[in-house]
């Protein structure tokens, strides 16, 4: 990644004769550090390319410090843009270039293969085929695919590509898998709900909405824990960080440390009175005169 910035950097190398005098002829700007005015030199990137962007005019120095420029996208689209992102290549086209790229990938190469579309895929079948693993989580639960959705090119246009070790999530664990900007979404009043998340931040998600069945009555982890007496932070522990079955996790009672210790030993400052008691006992004994 790095070695690729450096070679654009190389590429994208300035003029030496560009020097733009921001002061003299650009509008003048105060210093936000020293609030005196000061001159600033900017290079001047007017008429330059980067991918599909031409730099049309300078814009002004924004808050951090950085020169945004007016850009001319291929595509017909005028956007502004800072200059290093420019110079670095992370800022190629208005957004066009991204989506074609992703339209392009994914109607005509290896379409299964991604793992985007395997994500996609089983977002479907959980929700809507009776044979799958999971519907009995999703598609039991009323859990939908909205309309727009279908198509898995409107998934990935929406979520982009998934980041490593991330699935998909949905934000409220009880609503749909929605876009929140389609047909059905907009008649139902579905926001849009999902996220690319860690199992981590999905585990969270869950367990406060979770029901769990036991003893054949199922409510939520909260309830459980008043009805068992138990803390919701040690049956929080004992079932996502210790992986103990349900069975397990509800049924040990739970003995705190301070118990345990109050059980098998007695405490130091008994066991000095006992000494002390022995002690005076002894002296006692030793002081009685035989007859
Ligand atoms: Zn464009
Ligand atoms: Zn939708």
């Amino acid at each position: 990644m790095l070695q690729k910035i450096k070679n654009e950097r190389l590429t994208e190398e300035m003029p030496e004769t560009s020097i733009v005098n921001i002061y003299s002829d650009l509008e003048k700007k105060e210093c936000r550090d020293t609030g005196k005015r000061r001159e600033r030199k900017i290079k001047d990137l007017i008429g330059r390319i980067f991918g599909r962007l031409k730099v049309i005019r300078f814009i002004c120095i924004d808050n951090s410090h950085r020169s945004i420029w007016e850009c001319l996208c291929e595509c017909g689209i005028i956007k502004n843009f800072c200059r290093s992102t420019l110079i670095a290549g992370h800022s190629k086209s208005c957004g066009c270039l991204r989506k074609e790229n992703a339209r392009i990938k994914f109607t005509t190469h290896n379409k299964s293969q991604s793992k985007e579309y395997r994500t996609w895929n089983s977002m479907i079948q959980r929700c809507e085929n009776q044979n799958s693993v999971g519907f009995r989580y999703y598609g039991e639960r009323g859990i939908k695919v909205c309309q727009k959705w279908h198509k898995f090119e409107n998934f990935y246009e929406d979520m982009g590509e998934r980041p490593k070790g991330n699935t998909l999530d949905r934000i409220d664990n009880n609503l749909h898998y929605s876009c929140g900007k389609c047909e059905e979404c907009i008649q139902n009043g579905w926001k849009f709900n999902n996220r690319w998340a860690t199992p981590q931040k999905q585990n969270f998600n869950k367990r406060n909405t979770l029901k769990i069945t036991y003893n054949g009555k199922t409510q939520s982890l909260v309830e459980w824990s008043i009805e068992l007496g138990i803390n919701k932070k040690a049956l929080e522990s004992r079932i996502y960080r210790y992986n103990w079955s349900i069975e397990k996790a509800f049924s040990i009672p739970i003995m705190s440390q301070y118990q345990q210790n109050n059980n098998n030993k007695i405490k130091i400052i008994e066991l000095k009175k006992r000494i002390k008691a022995l002690e005076t006992e002894l002296q006692e004994i030793k002081n009685k005169t035989i007859r």
